[in-house]
C-alpha cells in the first residue's frame, strides 16, 4: 500500500497523534521531507511529526497495522538520506526538543530531535558537556546511535561511551528502557548499531566538566604545504595527550575566497594553561596563513565548522579507515585531494585516539575500536550540472587510498552509495552477527530498514 493514497487511514492516525501528520501536497510537507543533503529527494507517504512518546507509539502501531516501514528522522544529517524514505512513513522527531540536565549527577536527558548545539547550550549552563560531534546542527540521535566522534573523544571516548540509557519504542509498539540493567542486549546494540532497533525517544548521558572556555580552533596553511601539514600531524599525534584531539584537512578556505587550503583543527579538553602548552608545537610549525587556535568558548568551538556545512548542498560523502599513514600514502592522498573541483569540499583525517581505543571491541556494537585514522571525503557543490565531476573526484580519492585502507568504515559517514550488507559488515566488523540476533529479537520484520540496515 502507498500510504499517501489512503486518506481514511491517515485520518485515523491523526486522531491518535498530537503533532502534525503531513501527507503529500499538504502545507508543510515539502519542507518536512528535506534533509541536510540536497542530493536526497524522497517523497514519504506520511510524515508524522511526534511531540512525545505517545505520538511515536501511535505512529509505529499505525505503520505496523498498515504494513508500512518506518524511517526515523532525528537531525536529518545522514549524508545517505536515511532520515527520509519514499512512500512509507517517516517518524519525524524535530519537535521533540526536551533537554534536562541534573548538575548534581552531571547527567543529561535529551529527546530524539535535539541537535548538538541545543544540547551544548543546556549542558554549558552547568559547565558540562556531552562528548559528541563537531557541527552544532547535527542530530544527537543519529550521531549517537552510530558511535559519535568529536573534539572530546580523546578524553571521554565516543558519544556512546557516555550513554547511560535510552528510552525506545520498538516495532511492536512497546516503550522500553535500554541500559546495563534493563534490556542489556538492546542497550549494547544501540551503542553503534544505528537506527535498526526502534525509535529512540530519549537518551541519558553522563556529561563532563568542560569549558566554558577551552583551547581549540584552526590553523590554516597554503595548500602547497598540505604534504608537510599531513606529515606533521601524523608525527605529532603519536605523542599528543588524550586531551588534544586533532584533525588534518584539505578544504576550501574559511574566508569564502574559493581558495583551497590545508589546515589543522582541534581542541584541548583541559585547562587553558595546559591547552596552550599542548598546542604550542602546532602554532610553531611552518608559516600559517591564519592562526585561529587559542582560548575560545566551548559553544564557539562546537559551531566553528557550521558555515562550511550548510544544509541543501549537494553532497557525495565517502569514508574509510586507513592503516599506518606512510609518506607514500600522504603523497597520494594530497596529490588528488588538492585537486578538489569545489571549494565546498573537504578531505578530513581524524585521529581516533585515547579513550575511544581503550574500550573493548565487543563492549559496544561500534565495530572499529582498533582503527586509528578515519578519512572522510566530503564532496560538496551546489550546481547539479557539476555533479559528475565532483562525484568522480571523491571516487578518485578513494581509489588512490585503496592500498592504505583497513577495510573498515564508520557507519555514520555512509553516503548515498553505501548500501547493502557487505558495507554494513565493514562498519560493524565482528559485532555484526550478534547485532543480527538482536535485530531479529526486536524488529523481526525489518520495519526499521531505512538506515545502515542489518537485515534480520
Ligand atoms: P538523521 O538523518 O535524522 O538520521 C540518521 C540515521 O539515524 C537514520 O538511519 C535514522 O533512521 C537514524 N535515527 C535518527 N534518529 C533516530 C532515533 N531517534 N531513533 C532511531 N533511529 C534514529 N558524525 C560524527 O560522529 N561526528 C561528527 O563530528 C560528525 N559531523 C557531521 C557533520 C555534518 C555536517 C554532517 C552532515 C554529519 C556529521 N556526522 C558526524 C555524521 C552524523 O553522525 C550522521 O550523519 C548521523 O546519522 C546524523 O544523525 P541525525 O539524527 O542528524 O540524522
Amino acid at each position: 500500500m502507498t500510504a499517501s493514497r489512503d486518506s481514511a487511514a491517515i485520518e485515523r492516525l491523526r486522531a491518535s497523534h498530537r503533532g502534525p501528520v503531513l501527507a503529500p501536497a499538504e502545507p508543510g510537507y515539502e519542507e518536512a521531507r528535506k534533509v541536510w543533503n540536497g542530493m536526497i529527494d524522497r517523497r514519504p507517504g506520511i510524515i508524522a511529526q511526534a511531540t512525545g512518546v505517545a505520538d511515536v507509539v501511535a505512529a509505529v502501531n499505525f505503520a505496523r497495522e498498515q504494513g508500512l516501514n518506518v524511517a526515523v528522522r532525528g537531525g536529518g544529517h545522514s549524508a545517505a538520506g536515511n532520515g527520509v524514505c519514499d512512500d512509507n512513513l517517516v517518524v519525524d522527531l524535530r519537535h521533540m526538543k526536551g533537554i534536562h540536565v541534573d548538575p548534581a549527577t552531571r547527567r543529561a536527558r535529551v529527546q530524539g530531535g535535539v541537535t548538538l548545539g541545543e544540547m551544548d547550550r543546556e549542558t554549558q549552563v552547568h559547565g558540562l558537556a556531552v562528548p559528541a560531534g563537531t557541527n552544532s546542527t547535527t542530530g544527537v540521535a543519529g550521531l549517537t546511535l552510530g558511535g559519535g566522534l568529536g573534539w572530546l573523544m580523546g578524553s571521554y571516548g565516543l558519544t556512546i561511551d557516555n550513554l547511560l540509557s535510552c528510552e525506545v519504542v520498538t516495532a511492536d509498539g512497546r516503550v522500553l528502557t535500554a541500559s546495563h540493567a534493563e534490556n542489556p542486549d538492546l542497550f549494547w546494540a544501540l551503542r553503534g548499531g544505528g537506527g535498526n532497533f526502534g525509535v529512540v525517544t530519549s537518551f541519558e548521558f553522563q556529561a563532563h566538566r568542560v569549558g566554558p572556555m577551552l583551547v581549540g580552533g584552526i590553523i590554516v596553511h597554503p595548500v602547497s604545504e598540505a604534504r608537510q601539514v599531513f606529515s606533521f600531524w601524523n608525527d605529532f599525534r603519536a605523542t599528543c595527550p588524550d586531551e588534544l584531539t586533532l584533525f588534518a584537512v584539505i578544504a576550501g578556505a574559511p574566508d569564502g575566497s574559493g581558495n583551497i587550503i590545508s589546515a589543522l583543527a582541534g581542541a584541548y579538553s583541559g585547562s587553558i594553561e595546559e591547552g596552550e602548552k599542548a598546542v604550542r608545537p602546532l602554532k610553531e610549525f611552518g608559516q600559517p596563513l591564519m592562526d585561529a587556535m587559542g582560548p575560545l568558548p566551548f559553544v564557539a568551538l562546537q559551531s566553528m565548522l557550521d558555515e562550511g556545512f550548510q544544509p541543501g548542498m549537494l553532497v557525495y560523502w565517502k569514508a574509510e579507515f586507513l592503516r599506518e599513514l606512510t609518506p607514500a600514502a600522504i603523497d597520494a592522498i594530497v596529490e588528488i585531494g588538492e585537486k578538489m573541483p569545489s571549494p565546498l569540499s573537504a578531505v578530513v583525517l581524524e585521529d581516533m585516539h585515547g579513550a575511544v581505543r581503550r574500550v573493548a571491541p565487543d563492549a559496544t556494537a561500534y565495530g572499529q575500536r582498533d582503527a586509528t585514522t578515519n578519512m572522510a571525503v566530503i564532496s560538496a557543490w551546489t550546481d547539479p550540472a557539476e555533479s559528475d565531476k565532483n562525484i568522480a573526484w571523491a571516487r578518485e580519492v578513494m581509489k588512490v587510498a585503496e592500498p592504505y585502507k583497513t577495510g573498515g568504515t564508520y557507519m555514520n559517514y555512509f553516503g548515498v552509495d553505501d548500501q547493502g550488507e557487505e558495507r554494513v559488515r565493514q562498519a560493524l566488523g565482528a559485532n555484526y552477527d550478534r547485532l543480527r540476533e538482536v535485530k531479529r529479537r526486536y524488529d523481526p520484520t525489518n520495519m526499521f530498514r531505512f538506515n545502515q540496515n542489518i537485515a534480520p
